[in-house]
């Protein structure tokens, strides 16, 4: 926790805003820090949701994958949401949903 330069309030530490009066904070430690992990893991943040994305895609062609495109979307959303500020929730969302309904034809298929 830190306090808000404008407020003055308790702020989550890394938090990009200022969630009591909304002051976006750009100060040296939330944006130097912020491009710093970006540069130290340029796969980490938006890596999940990327390949959630493809194997949501590959699962429309190869069925099996639909098992794992729902657990890539997921982990995904849970790094998302983890982490504010994050892209990505398009995509993973995506996965979960293609993943879900693969798998829902292959059983329908292998019922009847
Ligand atoms: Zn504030």
């Amino acid at each position: 926790m830190r306090p808000c330069p404008r407020c003055q309030r308790p702020v989550v530490y890394m938090t990009p805003q200022c969630p009591h009066c909304g002051n976006v904070f750009a100060g040296p430690g939330a944006a130097s820090h912020d491009a710093g992990m970006r540069m130290l893991l340029p796969v980490g943040r938006t890596g999940l949701s990327m390949a959630a994305g493809y194997v949501g895609l590959g699962a429309l062609l190869i069925f099996p994958l639909a098992p794992v495109a729902i657990v890539l979307g997921v982990l995904a959303v849970r790094d998302i949401q983890r982490r504010p500020g994050t892209h990505g929730m398009g995509r993973a969302i995506f996965a979960i949903v293609v993943g879900a309904l693969v798998s829902l034809v292959v059983a329908a298929v292998l019922i009847t």
